[in-house]
């Protein structure tokens, strides 16, 4: 409620912005100034600022749409390189859920095919079920042949879109090594010194123009710290575990695993047929304590979070069963059975890191020439698997409307077709925000009333086909 409240006036603040800047706009961009710019040597059409997963899907996906054939495109990424001969033999600690939607996007860019034949791992089902209670809800694809979604290592996704790009240097050029230490905004048509373009500085003092800026920084963007967007952040009181993890036997490994904890949830993600990753939400103190743990403590405690039953109690069991007697008794063939995850054997040495998590959102996603994507618009827990689709979803509609802005000879960096691209993702990445805060809400609790509820709501769903299903069609998107 206080997240809608909190949206709902930054929404606001978003209408007044528009209004000075659609003015603004409209006369900085004469057709003349624009012309009187184009081909100079400095000036580029987009630069992208970050490349990480979703800042280099989008200069990928920039380079390749035929309509911005010819258009000056540039990368800046502060890191260095990533280049990947061969697939290491172990598995990297960071990796992603990527969604269907997701996968299209990678493979339209040409990218799908590259981590296809390094690694990722597709999955059929999932499985998240309440240590409070014995409520489950298992999202499966009805027809088996259709992937869930694929867990991919987050390095095999740069790497896959990297070598895309090698492929693209007459359309995209990339500088690696490359901080941005400073932007200057164009000013207002008024002012009489008129800067038009988007000034970029990097760290070695070189200055860079730019038409249209997309910030792709990450969730500490500076492109939305110096544009002083208004953003609604605040740190979880959890931490996330991550690490590899061996499993006692060989199996088919194709469900993903969820058991929500009172201190966060515990997510268990196909690797191999005897390999998953870990990610482990609790609060800091546990996540610092279970980094501390010796191997053989640190798998009991995984296995003991995934079976323990000490946090059921006798009430919510009976009131539970009751409950689930009525439905079936209802909708006698609906409801799908318990399944058992896999134990854990060990874990990888060396692959134990934890992150603080956070949720933040940008209120405006655009400005005059700039536009944010991925991270440095939106943050959010990793219990839904949901951050970086959403990056990607950003990139799949920024590029069709460039394209389209391209075809119809427009400026690139015009609040008019800018506009489009914050109203359309903002329709879709707020409400799943919203989502995945309340799930984070209602399951930090054990209070008999909530755990209640949340029990006989998880069952319900996981009674009902059809909500199920468009369930895991707006989390395919
Ligand atoms: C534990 C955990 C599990 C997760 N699991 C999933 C999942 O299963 N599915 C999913 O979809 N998402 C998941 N996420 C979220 C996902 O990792 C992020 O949403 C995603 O990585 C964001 O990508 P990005 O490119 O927007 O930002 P980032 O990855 O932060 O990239 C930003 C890039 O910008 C560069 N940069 C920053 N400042 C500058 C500058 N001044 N100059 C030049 N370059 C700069 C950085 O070097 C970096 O490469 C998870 C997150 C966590 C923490």
């Amino acid at each position: 409620m206080l997240l809608k409240v909190n949206l709902a006036v930054k929404g606001l603040g978003r209408f007044l912005v528009r209004g000075k800047h659609l003015s603004c706009s409209a006369s900085i961009i004469s057709r003349g100034l624009v012309c009187a710019q184009h081909g100079h040597t400095g000036v580029y059409d987009v630069i992208i600022s970050g490349g990480g997963m979703v800042g280099s899907a989008m200069a990928c996906s920039l380079g390749m749409d035929p309509n911005l054939e010819g258009k000056r495109i540039l990368l800046l990424e502060a890191g260095h390189k990533k280049v990947m001969d061969r697939v290491p033999d172990a598995y990297s600690t960071r990796v992603s859920s990527i969604s269907p939607g997701s996968a299209t996007l990678l493979s339209g860019i040409g990218a799908w095919d590259h981590i296809s034949k390094m690694r990722c791992k597709p999955y059929k089902k999932m499985q998240v079920w309440d240590a409070c209670s014995d409520a489950l809800i298992i999202f499966d694809k009805e027809n088996l042949q259709d992937e869930m979604a694929y867990i991919v290592e987050n390095d095999i996704v740069v790497a896959a879109i990297t070598k895309q790009l090698d492929s693209l240097t007459d359309n995209v050029e990339v500088k690696y090594r490359t901080k941005v230490v400073k932007y200057t905004w164009p000013t207002p048509p008024q002012a009489s010194d008129i800067v038009p373009w988007v000034q970029v500085t990097l760290a070695n003092g070189e200055t860079l123009h730019t038409k249209l800026l997309i910030g792709a920084d990450g969730p500490n963007s500076m492109v939305r710290r110096e544009l002083g967007i208004p953003t609604v952040k605040w740190n979880y009181d959890q931490s996330a575990v991550v690490a590899v993890l061996h499993l006692s036997e060989p199996t088919e490994n194709n469900v993903a695993w969820q058991r929500f904890l009172p201190t966060g949830p515990i997510a268990m993600l196909p690797l191999s047929d005897t390999e998953s990753s870990l990610v482990w939400s609790t609060s800091h103190q546990h996540a610092e304590e279970l980094l501390q743990l010796d191997q053989e403590s640190f798998v009991d405690a995984i296995n003991s979070a995934f079976w323990s039953n000490e946090n059921q109690s006798e009430l919510i069991e009976t009131a539970g069963t009751m409950f689930r007697s009525v439905l079936s008794a209802i909708i006698p063939s609906a409801g799908s059975p318990r399944q058992l995850p896999p134990s854990v054997a060990g874990i990888v040495p060396k692959t134990r890191v934890m992150f603080p998590l956070g949720m933040g959102h940008a209120s405006e996603y655009i400005r005059h020439r700039v536009a944010l994507i991925g991270d440095a618009a939106h943050r959010v827990h990793p219990l839904a698997g949901q951050g970086a689709n959403l990056g990607f979803g950003d990139v799949a509609c920024l590029t069709q409307l460039l394209s389209q802005a391209a075809f119809n000879g427009k400026d690139l960096g015009s609040l008019q077709h800018l506009l489009h691209y914050e109203t359309e993702r903002q329709r879709h990445n707020l409400p799943m925000m919203a989502t995945i805060d309340l799930m984070k809400r209602l399951y930090s609790t054990n209070v008999a009333p909530v755990v209640l509820l949340r029990t006989f709501g998880l069952q319900a769903t996981n009674m009902l086909p059809m909500l199920k299903e468009q369930i895991v069609e707006y989390a395919s998107k």
